[in-house]
């Protein structure tokens, strides 16, 4: 089975749309992994989702916050399968990265993210780089799709010209 889930990137999920960073900045680590899986996996209502195989049928270890497949045996975390996978970050800082670049009207710096989040500008830099890129990456297969949300957000660099030009005339 494809490890691509189908719809739309949860990055793009109108969970992530109004995730508020206040909202992320108080909530304990807990809450924060909590939210995350709802909006990692909202298509299933929060409930995990095998990266490898797609399996629903799901062994949660809740106190080590890990899941393990009952049809592959593969065991995977909150972010496993995500661009967030390798980053050793806490999930509120995650989720507070989420709610900065999704709801950003302008893309944000990796120099600014590391401040916000106060990381280290090559953490920052790796994430704001694979946050473009699923979300340039997304945006570009729905405009190809013909199911373009105007949302105001631009991300530096990543918005062709004659995407630039499609977005304008849907504004207009
Ligand atoms: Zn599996």
């Amino acid at each position: 089975m494809s490890r691509k889930q189908p719809g739309q990137h949860f990055l793009l999920s109108t969970g992530a749309r109004t995730l508020s960073l206040a909202k992320v900045l108080r909530m304990s680590e807990g809450a924060a992994w909590e939210a995350f899986k709802a909006l990692r996996w909202s298509a299933t209502g929060g409930d995990p989702v095998c990266p490898k195989c797609g399996c629903v049928a799901v062994y949660t270890y809740t106190a080590r916050k890990l899941f393990k497949c009952k049809a592959c045996g593969s065991q995977f975390s909150v972010t496993s399968g995500t661009i967030f996978a390798s980053r050793k970050l806490p999930i509120r800082d995650i989720l507070a990265a989420i709610a900065i670049f999704v709801n950003g009207a302008k893309g944000h710096s990796a120099l600014q993210l590391s401040r916000d989040l106060d990381v280290q500008y090559k953490t920052a830099f790796v994430m704001t780089h694979k946050l473009r890129e699923a979300l340039g990456a997304e945006q570009a297969v729905q405009e190809l799709s013909g199911t373009v949300e105007v949302d105001g957000a631009y991300f530096g660099g990543y918005v062709s010209r004659p995407t630039a030009r499609k977005i304008g005339s849907t504004v207009a």
